[in-house]
């Protein structure tokens, strides 16, 4: 099937001089196994049934990012990012010169639906640009700081195998924020988050829910949590149930995050209009960073702030958020979503984010920094 690309686009592609051009798109399903697998409300995850994600250019550079299907938040698959990565955004942006980021959002927003397989493809771009030019991606986005503080995910377990879980990561890396996934029955979340409090008298905690709450689940559970010193509550009930999250949002004092109601620049609009949401979690994993750079635009100018998050990348996946989240003031200053990487048993990249004193560098070299061991690749990928 040959796909129509955008008259716009195709017009702007007709005037392009001699420079580097992107030839071929190709998506590469990969199986990573975990030591430590994610469980949250609205799904678990096995092993990382990622997508590595390459941009050819006849030039011989190669742009690399890392897709995370979420079927139960966004209906990709991996068979479907790898079909989408493969087939209409390789014809999209065949011949385009990746320098031209605008040209290659307006090339892929002709592709609908899709948001994971477009975010990647935007990273590995952005990836290009910055080995074309020689400069780190956190450079050319905004370059506001070196280091960002890291925060980490503390999936579904009992509630001491929780506390041991954070304690360790606090000793281990010097870490002291935490998002803990709740969503279950209420006393249980709240015996978790209490098992994290008392193990950590001083951490920094917030929770998500992932939509797992009934609306009186979510107000037996968040009163409880907001005493407990929990900083935000993200996604407690049913995107959909719009006049409960507002009845939510005037309760509590502490501020509603929106996470799947905000999985675009127009879904952020509508969230942020409809008053509940009064921060913002913004993924390079499904905007890349093309369309994430526009929503914290919005955030600041609606005074809404916002925290950098994670979909349990891997290695690959939590280079292309340290770079964006350490690129902005607005990001800068909050702690970011990064460590879970860690959670795997192993991975594609011959050296992963540092992580030190509960900071995790912006890789230093061009683009996103990213090397792959070709040997692990071959281990681990399932279409050979
Ligand atoms: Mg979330």
């Amino acid at each position: 099937m040959r796909w129509d690309p955008d008259p716009a686009a195709a017009a702007a592609l007709e005037t392009l001089g001699d420079t580097v051009r992107i030839t071929v798109v190709e998506g590469i399903p990969i199986a990573l196994p975990y030591r430590r697998a994610p469980k949250f409300a609205s799904g678990s995850v096995g092993s990382a049934d990622n997508v590595l994600v390459r941009v050819h250019t006849d030039a011989g550079l190669v742009g690399q990012a890392e897709a995370q299907p979420r079927p139960y938040t966004y209906g990709e698959s991996q068979t479907s990012i790898v079909e989408a990565v493969s087939g209409q955004l390789s014809e999209a942006l065949a011949g385009v010169d990746p320098l031209r980021v605008e040209l290659v959002a307006q090339c892929c927003a002709g592709v609908a639906g899709n948001r994971v397989a477009r975010g990647a493809v935007d990273l590995a771009v952005w990836d290009l640009v910055g080995q074309v030019l020689g400069c780190p991606c956190h450079t050319l986005l905004g370059g506001f700081a070196d280091d960002v503080a890291a925060a980490h995910m503390v999936s579904f377990a009992d509630p001491a195998a929780m506390a041991d879980e954070a304690v360790s990561v606090n000793d281990e890396l010097g870490v002291n924020t935490f998002k803990v996934k709740v969503g279950r029955a209420p006393a249980l979340d709240v015996a978790a988050v209490r098992a994290i409090r008392d193990a950590l008298p001083d951490a920094d905690l917030y929770v998500d829910a992932n939509r797992g709450w009934s609306y009186e689940d979510a107000v037996r559970a968040g009163d409880q949590l907001a005493e407990l010193g929990v900083r935000a509550i993200e996604e407690p009930i049913a995107v959909e149930d719009r006049a409960g999250r507002m009845r939510l949002a005037d309760r509590w004092t502490v501020p509603l995050v929106g996470d799947e109601s905000c999985i675009s620049l127009a879904h952020v609009e509508s969230a942020l209009e409809e008053g509940a949401v009064r921060m913002v979690s913004v993924k390079t994993a499904r905007t890349g960073f093309t369309e994430s750079r526009r929503i914290v635009d919005l955030c600041l100018a609606r005074h809404v702030s916002i925290v950098v998050g994670s979909q349990y990348e891997g290695a690959i996946g939590a280079s292309a958020t340290v770079a964006f989240a350490a690129a902005f003031a607005a990001t800068a200053g909050h702690p970011a979503e990064i460590t879970n990487f860690l959670d795997l048993a192993d991975d594609l990249v011959v050296t992963a984010p540092e992580i030190r004193d509960g900071r995790v560098l912006v890789p230093a070299a061009p683009g996103l920094g990213i090397d792959i061991d070709e040997d692990r690749l071959a281990r681990y990928r399932l279409d050979r």
